[in-house]
């Protein structure tokens, strides 16, 4: 796979068309991948109803600056998306206006998909999967753009390129997946096969504004101020969580995709355009709670490991004073394992699978992750 990433200094989204444009002509230019009238689907991260200034979701500018240069290259643009949630309608429409696509296609002739059609599809090579739901307009495309976000993210550490594709997962299929694949690797194995079988002909990474902390809704936004791109969504992604301080064992979809020979395993073996991957790192961008997992340091035997699962890993705990009881996290929760008997949200932990799409959910940023204090002292201790 060609393992070429384009890196460009962006300081704002009112440039972004620009950053957008020559991180392009660095990896070959938007004709390589675009043709005249090709179906193009833009595939924006819209995880749920956030306001573009919150960072979660990528900035409708930049979304703009992508649907203008493919439309230049002769295109029919679509943005599809299926958020977190149920995949209806109403909730497209109401993420659309939160996150700013109304403003990303203004100008423009591309249209926001509206259809909610999805179709069971094979991929018999994946390794997890092999069999998945999938949204209607993403296969009825002839070329896909994948737009992720520079986030953290509570269970996957990392969420970037690969991970947006967990988007074309129709609405209540994508918890169905958190059920059956609790294990975080098994996870990320699902993530790649997806990736493989979507097979993005591009990835453009909104790294003007990041995401650090608790991503990838209820972390604080910090500024990277970066474009980058990739024809290889695995390189992408290697790169991409380089700059924030990973080590490519440290995320388990650059790892496995490593694993798999879709890229080196080390962002030093790259071909790295534009910046120096180097002089462009933070060293201090800040990770999730949950990514300090002792169990991983210390590397118990598994019937040991799974009976201190419990007690050692980090997990949801609600805010009560910012919740406002919607009910939002019992409804997305997988395995039903929060109950709203008491006009409040209350958690099972014996059910609890540490997903956390209750946090990645919750409108009002109330669902925080707590880490032991055993866990935070024995990571200290033995890093
Ligand atoms: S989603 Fe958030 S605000 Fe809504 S009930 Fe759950 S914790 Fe409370
Ligand atoms: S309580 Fe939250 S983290 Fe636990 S299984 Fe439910 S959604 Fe996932």
């Amino acid at each position: 796979m060609d393992n070429t990433v384009s890196i460009i200094k962006c300081d704002d989204y009112k440039h972004c068309y620009d950053g957008v444009k020559t991180a392009l002509g660095l990896i070959g230019g938007i004709e390589r991948y675009v043709h005249k009238g090709d179906r193009v689907v833009i595939k924006p991260n819209l995880v749920s109803k956030k306001r573009p200034e919150s960072a979660v979701t990528t900035n409708p500018a930049f979304v703009n600056a992508v649907v203008r240069i493919a439309e230049e290259a002769g295109s029919i643009v679509t943005i599809a998306e299926s958020p977190g949630g149920p995949y209806n309608q109403a909730m497209l429409k109401a993420v659309y206006r939160a996150c700013g696509m109304d403003k990303a296609i203004e100008g423009t002739s591309a249209k926001l998909n509206f259809d909610t059609g999805f179709t069971e599809t094979e991929y018999k090579d994946g390794h997890t999967i092999k069999r998945m739901p999938i949204i209607n307009p993403v296969l009825d495309a002839d070329v896909i753009i994948s737009l992720p976000k520079l986030k953290t993210h509570a269970m996957t550490s990392y969420t970037g390129a690969v991970k947006n594709l967990f988007g074309v997962i129709p609405g209540t299929y994508k918890a169905e997946m958190h059920f059956r694949l609790d294990d975080r690797a098994a996870f990320c194995s699902m993530l790649v096969d997806l990736c493989e079988r979507v097979r993005p002909a591009l990835s453009i990474m909104d790294a003007i504004t990041g995401m650090e902390g608790d991503g990838p809704t209820s972390g604080q936004d910090r500024f990277v101020g970066l474009v980058m791109a990739s024809a290889n969504p695995y390189a992408l992604d290697l790169a991409a969580s380089a700059v924030i301080g990973y080590d490519a064992s440290e995320v388990d979809t650059v790892r496995i995709s490593s694993e798999r020979g879709h890229i080196p395993p080390s962002a030093d073996m790259l071909d790295i355009r534009g910046e120096n991957i180097n002089s462009v790192k933070i060293s201090d961008f800040i990770k999730p709670e949950s990514h300090f997992n002792l169990l991983k340091l210390i590397n118990l035997p598994p019937a040991l490991n799974s009976m201190l699962v419990n007690k050692l890993s980090s997990r949801p705990k609600m805010e009560y004073d910012k919740c406002v009881s919607c009910g939002e996290c019992a409804r997305c929760c997988p395995p039903h394992a929060i109950s709203m008997d008491t006009g409040r949200p209350v958690i099972d932990k014996s059910k609890c699978i540490r997903c956390f799409c209750c946090q990645e959910l919750c409108p009002k940023s109330a669902v925080k992750i707590a880490r032991p204090l055993l866990n935070k002292f024995m990571v200290k201790f033995i890093k």
